[in-house]
């Protein structure tokens, strides 16, 4: 499970001991040996992980992302997250303490994740922090949905997901446009579920000030209140980039009038078009603010009708 992830989870332990190994690497005659001496000795501050959980829980652990790279279509991976990365060997002795070499044979495989599972037997709860002690990383950004068993404060620091706030209505129209969107709206849609439980609302409020005040306000500060300090967006997965800069008075009109929540939008679809032609032009103050909402509308028709409000 997660063979992706474990690459990552050595991969800045394979680099620290290339560095430290760097006499036989053919890059020492350009390295400087004391400057290597002291880059090696400075403990590193990662700024983006998504570390497992520790034993017990790491087996059942899906809250490491919040678009799992899992649900992804396949892809080509950089060179140091393939399996035939050489460094690998030395990662591989120093966490694990097991002798093997890239690529790994399917034997090759069993014994490496026995070799882990031993480690991870060993060290239980701790065995987190051990990956991070042996890689020299004093601090870690762990970007979680949340944190967990072993992945804690000081040595992990908490950074959560905001793009579920981002899209609070129906977003078939984003979710049809590849598969990976396809996945990915359906986890954001059960992250947003969870933001609302935790407001203690089953449905988005109807106007963009209670959605701020009720929603996205409350779960920013009590994430804060939690010891977040950071904000992890993945927007780039979701959408285009190119966001529009309503103001408060467009986005909240667009929302009251159109952006309702799905069961009273719903409603007003069977029973009236007057929305569709309200928004009908681009250059309009709804068109404007549908941007500022991150949405789309849900319906075909309604989208062709925005060809330049919905990047
Ligand atoms: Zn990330």
């Amino acid at each position: 499970m997660n063979l992706r992830r474990s690459w990552l989870a050595v991969l800045l332990a394979a680099i620290s001991i290339a560095l430290a190994q760097q006499s036989s690497s053919p890059l020492s005659r350009d390295t400087d040996p004391a400057i290597a001496r002291v880059i090696a000795s400075v403990p590193a501050i990662d700024n983006h992980a998504h570390p497992m959980l520790s034993p017990p829980d790491d087996a059942t652990d899906r809250n490491f992302d919040a678009l799992p790279v899992d649900s992804m279509a396949p892809q080509t991976d950089p060179v140091a997250y393939r399996p035939g990365y050489p460094p690998l060997a030395d990662a591989w002795k120093a966490l694990f303490n097991v002798d093997l070499h890239p690529p790994l044979t399917p034997q090759g495989m069993e014994q490496l994740d026995a070799a882990r599972a031993a480690v991870k037997a060993r060290e239980g709860a701790h065995y987190s922090t051990y990956i991070l002690d042996k890689s020299n990383i004093k601090t870690m950004l762990a970007n979680r949905i949340t944190m967990g068993t072993g992945v804690e404060p000081p040595r992990f620091l908490w950074v959560p997901y905001e793009d579920a706030l981002l899209f609070p209505l129906n977003n078939s129209g984003l979710a049809a446009a590849t598969p990976d969107r396809t996945e990915f709206f359906a986890l954001e849609d059960k992250l947003r579920a969870r933001y609302l439980r935790e407001a203690d609302l089953t449905t988005s409020p109807p106007t963009l000030d209670a959605y701020v005040t009720q929603v996205v306000l409350p779960t920013l500060r009590r994430q804060h209140a939690q010891g977040a300090v950071a904000a992890k967006f993945e927007l780039a997965y979701l959408r285009s980039l190119d966001i529009g800069n309503s103001t408060h008075d467009q986005a909240a009109t667009v929302t009251q009038d159109i952006l309702t929540p799905m069961h009273r939008l719903t409603a007003r679809l069977t029973s009236s078009s007057r929305t569709i032609s309200s928004i009908s032009s681009p250059r309009s103050a709804g068109a404007s603010a549908w941007r500022f909402i991150f949405t789309r509308w849900p319906g075909a028709a309604a989208t062709s009708a925005l060809p330049e409000a919905i990047p």
